[in-house]
Order: C-alpha cells, then sequence, then structure tokens
C-alpha cells in the first residue's frame, strides 16, 4: 500500500523536506558531479557510468528532470542516480542532494534503535571526518605534530596550500592519544573502531595510526572514507605504511587516492595520471600537474580503472627506473586495456620515482620530461621484452605469446589491428602471424566468456553516429537507433512471472503519459450540457467495473494512487510517479517515458503503423484495455483448467467448469474481434 510505504521510506525525513530536495535537485548538475556531459539538442549525452562503453549512450533530460542509458537500460530521478552511482540508500541518497544544496532537513521522532542501524555508516563518516580534522590540527599546530610530521613536509618542499587540499595530518605518538580525545569530544568509540581508527584488545582502546603522518582517503564527493599512514620514526618493526582495513565505508579496490581533488583537472586534461603513493600524487600537484591519482601500491582494479573511466579514457601510468618493480606492475595493465582505455607509460630515470624526480628538476622540466618520454602500452611492452628475450629462443615464444595477449584484449578492432602492424615490424614476423594469434586467442571461449559479452561488440558499432540527436522527440534519434540493444537488455533485466505483466504495464504507461488527455467528449443534444471522459477516467471505470485486479504488486500500488489522485479530481501526472519516494517505480516510470511508443513500435512491424500515439489515443487506449481484459481470461481459463484436474471423478463439477470455460472461450473471442485480429493469443 502507498501509504505505508511512505511512512516506512520517510520515517527520517519529513515530507516537505524530501520536496525541497526533489525541487532544488537540477538533474543535470547532480549527474555532471560524476560524468561528463555535453549538450546535445534539449539533452545532454555523456558515458555511462553504469557500463562500459566507448560510445556515449548515456542520456539526460533537464526537461523531464531524468537520466535514461540505452546501452544498460539504467534510468531514474536524480536521486536514483545518487543511490545507484554512490552505492547509498534513499534516505542516504536525500541526504547527499540536501548537503549539495545546503537543505536543512527536518527530522522526525525515531526511536534511538532505528537511528543508530540508520545512521551507522553516516556515524562512521562523521569519525573520520573528525578524526581528519583533528590530524590536521596535530600537524600544523600541535607540538610534537608539527616537530615530526609539518617538518617532515617541509623538508620534502611541500607547501602548506597542497598540504591543506589533501587535509594530511599528524597522528600523535603517545598509543591511544586519538581515541581519548575523541571520546572526550563525545564520539562514541563502536565507530572508532568500525572505520579504523582504533583498536579494540580486550576492552584497551588504542590508535591504529599513533606516530603516523596521515593521508585521507576521500571518495568522489569528498568525504574521508579511510586513512593511509606513514610511519616517521625509523622503527624496523613497524610497517612503513599501514591503511585503514577495509570497512563498511572504506573499500580499497573501489577507490584511488586522490580523485576527489584530481576530477576536475582529469575532464580538463582529458587524461590521467597514475602513480603509486601518496606523496607521488602531493609532489605532482606541487608542480601543478593536478590530473593525478595513485592506485596505494596495489594492482589496479576493475572498479577503480572504471572510475578513471568516467572522466578520461586516457591513462598515464609513470614507473620508477627499476626493471624488476616494472615487470611486475606490468602484468595488471592488461585489465586496462581489456576497459577500452588508451594506456601510456612514462619511464622515469633510474632510481627516481615521481616524488623524487620532480624535486630534483624545474617544474617546466619535469612536465617536459613527462611529454616527451610518454610511450605506448603495447610498444613499451614488447620492446622491453626484446631487450630482456635476447638469443633466448623459448623467452622469445613466451614473449610472442605475451605480446598477443594484451592486443587481443582491446576491445575495439581498428586500434587492434594497428596494433598487429606495430608490434609484428617490431617482433620482426610476419603481420598474419601475429594476427593469426590474435584472432585465434579471441575465439576462444574462455577469452570470450571473460573478456565480453558475445555480440557486445557488434551493439556499440550499431550505436555509433546517433550521437547526433536533435532532440525531436524526447531523446532526438538516440533512441531509435539504440533500440536493439537496449530492449534486449531491459528483457534480460526484467523477467516477468505473470501472463499479464506487460498488457498491465501497458495500461499504466497510458495512464501516466496520457491520462489527462481527452478520450470522448459528448453533447447532450436536450440539456447541452457536455461529457468530457479522459484516458484515465476510461482505464479506471473498464477496470473497475469489471473488478479486475493487477497480478503484479507494483502495479496494483500504482494502480491504486492513480485512482486516489483521479478521485480526488486532480489528473494523474508523470512528474508525480518520476520524483516517486519509491525507487522501483520512479525507475520503471523513467523506462515508460522514455520508450518510443510501444503499440506503434508492434504494429510498425504489420506494415501500417505511421502516426504518433498521441493522435491514436482513441485506438490504442481501448486495445490496450481489451488486451488486459484478454490476459485476464486467460489467466482465469488456466485457473478453471487446474480446478478440473483437481476435480477429477467429479463429473458434475467438471461440466460446470466446463460451462464457465466455454463462456471465457467466447469472451476471448470477442476480445479478439474487439482489437480487430490483432491480438495474438
Ligand atoms: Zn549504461
Amino acid at each position: 500500500m502507498p501509504i505505508a510505504f511512505l511512512l516506512t521510506l520517510e520515517s527520517m525525513i519529513d515530507h516537505s523536506t524530501i520536496e525541497r530536495i526533489f525541487d532544488s535537485a537540477q538533474i543535470v548538475d547532480v549527474v555532471s558531479e560524476f560524468v561528463s556531459l555535453k549538450r546535445r539538442g534539449v539533452n545532454y549525452l555523456g558515458l555511462c557510468p553504469f557500463h562500459n562503453e566507448k560510445t556515449p549512450s548515456f542520456t539526460v533530460s533537464p526537461a523531464k528532470g531524468i537520466f535514461k542509458c540505452f546501452g544498460c537500460g539504467k534510468g531514474g530521478n536524480a536521486v536514483n542516480f545518487i543511490m545507484e552511482h554512490e552505492h547509498l540508500s534513499y534516505p542516504e541518497a536525500l541526504r547527499w542532494l540536501a548537503k549539495k544544496y545546503h537543505i536543512e532537513i527536518e527530522e522526525k521522532e525515531v526511536t534511538p534503535e532505528e537511528l543508530a542501524k540508520q545512521n551507522e555508516r553516516e556515524s562512521m563518516l562523521v569519525v573520520t571526518q573528525y578524526a581528519a580534522r583533528q590530524f590536521a590540527e596535530n600537524l600544523f599546530h600541535g607540538h610534537e605534530g608539527m616537530a615530526l610530521g609539518l617538518s617532515y613536509f617541509r623538508e620534502r618542499g611541500f607547501g602548506d596550500a597542497v598540504l591543506h587540499k589533501f587535509e594530511v595530518g599528524y597522528c600523535n605518538e603517545r598509543r591511544d592519544d586519538f581515541t581519548k580525545k575523541a571520546i572526550a569530544a563525545g564520539y562514541k568509540s563502536e565507530y572508532m573502531v568500525m572505520s579504523g581508527l582504533t583498536i579494540d584488545r580486550e576492552g584497551y582502546l588504542f590508535d591504529r595510526f599513533a606516530g603516523r603522518i596521515m593521508f585521507p582517503i576521500h571518495s568522489l564527493s569528498g568525504q574521508v572514507l579511510g586513512f593511509g599512514g606513514r610511519i616517521i620514526k625509523s622503527d624496523p618493526k613497524a610497517a612503513k605504511y599501514v591503511n585503514t582495513p577495509e570497512t563498511e565505508i572504506y573499500h580499497k579496490s573501489r577507490i584511488v587516492y586522490g580523485i576527489f581533488q584530481a576530477r576536475q583537472a582529469i575532464i580538463k586534461e582529458d587524461r590521467c595520471y597514475l602513480v603509486e603513493g601518496y606523496t607521488d600524487v602531493l609532489s605532482m600537484h606541487e608542480t601543478g600537474i593536478e590530473n593525478v591519482v595513485a592506485s596505494s601500491g596495489t594492482a589496479l582494479t576493475q572498479d577503480q580503472i572504471r572510475l578513471i573511466k568516467r572522466f578520461t579514457p586516457n591513462i598515464t601510468m609513470l614507473y620508477d627506473g627499476d626493471p624488476a618493480g616494472i615487470k611486475a606492475s606490468l602484468r595488471g595493465t592488461d585489465m586496462v586495456l581489456e576497459e577500452g582505455m588508451n594506456v601510456r607509460i612514462v619511464m622515469l630515470p633510474e632510481g627516481e620515482d615521481p616524488d623524487s624526480y620532480s624535486k630534483k628538476v624545474s617544474d617546466e622540466e619535469f612536465k617536459r620530461y613527462l611529454k616527451e618520454n610518454e610511450t605506448d602500452f603495447i610498444r613499451f611492452k614488447t620492446r622491453l621484452l626484446i631487450d630482456e628475450a635476447q638469443g633466448d629462443p623459448v623467452r622469445r615464444a613466451n614473449l610472442v605469446r605475451e605480446v598477443v595477449r594484451s592486443i587481443a584484449v582491446i576491445p575495439d578492432q581498428i586500434t587492434r589491428t594497428v596494433y598487429v602492424k606495430e608490434c609484428s615490424t617490431q617482433l620482426g614476423m610476419p603481420e598474419e602471424v601475429v594476427l593469426d594469434e590474435v584472432m585465434k586467442l579471441r575465439k576462444q571461449p574462455s577469452f570470450r566468456d571473460r573478456n565480453a559479452w558475445p555480440g557486445q561488440e557488434g551493439a556499440a558499432d550499431g550505436r555509433t553516429g546517433t550521437g547526433a540527436g536533435t532532440g525531436s522527440g524526447l531523446w532526438g534519434d538516440q533512441q531509435g537507433s539504440g533500440t536493439n540493444g537496449s530492449r534486449t537488455t531491459a528483457a534480460r533485466q526484467r523477467k516477468p512471472e505473470e501472463t499479464s505483466y506487460y498488457s498491465e504495464r501497458e495500461i499504466l504507461r497510458l495512464l501516466i503519459r496520457y491520462g489527462a488527455e481527452v478520450l470522448t467528449r459528448y453533447t447532450d443534444k436536450e440539456t447541452g450540457t457536455e461529457t468530457i471522459t479522459t484516458v484515465a477516467d476510461y482505464i479506471i471505470t473498464e477496470i473497475k467495473e469489471d473488478d479486475l485486479r493487477f497480478e503484479n504488486e507494483l502495479f496494483t500500488s500504482m494502480f491504486e494512487e492513480i485512482t486516489f489522485t483521479v478521485e480526488q479530481g486532480l489528473a494523474p501526472g508523470d512528474k508525480q510517479f518520476v520524483h516517486h519516494p519509491n525507487p522501483a517505480i520512479s525507475t520503471l516510470v523513467v523506462d515508460m517515458l522514455t520508450e518510443k511508443d510501444s503499440l506503434s513500435l508492434i504494429w510498425g512491424k504489420h506494415g501500417a503503423y505511421v502516426e504518433t500515439e498521441e493522435m491514436k489515443l482513441k485506438e490504442i487506449v481501448p486495445d490496450a484495455v481489451l488486451k488486459f481484459k484478454g490476459d485476464k481470461i486467460k489467466i482465469m481459463q488456466k485457473e478453471i483448467r487446474k480446478a478440473m484436474i483437481e476435480a477429477a471423478g467429479d463429473d458434475g463439477k467438471i461440466s460446470e467448469l466446463q460451462e464457465q470455460y466455454k463462456v471465457m472461450t467466447s469472451l476471448q473471442k470477442k476480445i479478439s474481434a474487439g482489437l480487430g485480429g490483432r491480438l495474438i493469443i
């Protein structure tokens, strides 16, 4: 029931606040925080953050306040976007938007248990934010922090601007200094333990990061998720770096260090530099290069690559001039190629890392070095392996296999061809041989399963050239050309159980899209009064008079809401549902609104249908109602058949059921006739 549903969802946030949030949240503004959008007619277009694509099919309509990806089918309003993108619950997403638009949230009364449960993640974020502030305070104003931490940064040439930008800090050496301070300031120790700042050893609480300089790790939106801590004093027993363990809010494999500070620059430069350590990132910022992130020492994960790919397809990896280290890190690089990224490599002079080298030379020299020494990844790898395999035939065979593998994972066919050409020259082998190997590898079932969906390339190719929508309909021509791909994906995602799923859905679509449109006008010749029947009036009357029900629960609640609205004398509208507090409903409605007139598509196949839906409401609406009724009859017939089996032996009961069945069949025939033979049974 809609009312009960509203109550559970909104128990935390006052209803008028939710409305204010929905009114303030501009879809283009919200999406642009994470995706770079380009204007296309009345809409905006960008690369979908929810699936891997090279040609943009992710569309944002500022007029409707919705987004829709015609590649993977994801769609919804601004709140749905934040939920999906930031992996937040509905109330969390509302809070996120409230913060962005400086809307104060009116809290409702809730039980302490509810509050504790709902706020767990938020409480952890509050603690990490406090910790970052406290550590910065220690570093810049504390006696110990200034003597040990700040001097460390100063010696390495870091200025205040960069240190503040990254909110670096210092955790004092006394084992429980931070924990004690935080508890005294009113923070709960359970959240400090949960967020990895405090360790609880049989009731004794102490700091994980004591005696370390602190690098907060920020989310894309700037929240502190965790920390990296570097030891200052040389202590052979202590690890040089300690990081926050996996927590409810910090997932090492999903974030890269520095992305919050780098995202604007990455978009602007259309390139992302990848380095290894926290101080490498800071040093690069110090030289004026701000499009840089760090993988924090581990090989890149797919999530991290996709995170970077939202902003640019171009990644340049900086390596210290240490051959052993390079070989180790090359292993993970095929994954970056698989994602369709353009990968380049810069090798720093022997014994240098970005931090040390940027200090050694001037900013200008450093920048020039990066530009002049940038090598394409596959060329780089080939040359490296050639050097290594000199005069060793076995190693040489392995080398060819390695290079072929790297080429084979590249999703784009043209790029692959270019590499085959180049590498065959470099390797001194005929082009056909290399190409043959690449094709053989791509055909292996294990390779295909791991690297692509069958037919993925075809779908992507089919979409090329569709970007220039002029915005004629809701989405311009974007949608028409993406139809095949998006429809099959959508169908795959949703497996309707009910026989009548599609006819029920169509009824709701017509109600939401055309509910307020006039279907018939009738003037009483004697009294002269005019009776107007809207689409909503017609459908609701037809369904209620026959006492028909929706099988699908979600549809049932939507139909009830629409009926309620109409009974209040109001017109049902799409906005009511696009902004619906139930995300299942709002995303469904966005799907409905962004589909091309589905009936006309079906009929178009048979050749005749050319007019738009709106012109044809007089036919479409009654037909949809008949189809709906036809499906209900099918369900009833199925039930009768089942009852007949159960009544086996009881002749009286069976003949009674047979009579009922006959009635249904004749009704079905009438419906088919009413549909002009279009009903497919
Ligand atoms: Zn998508």
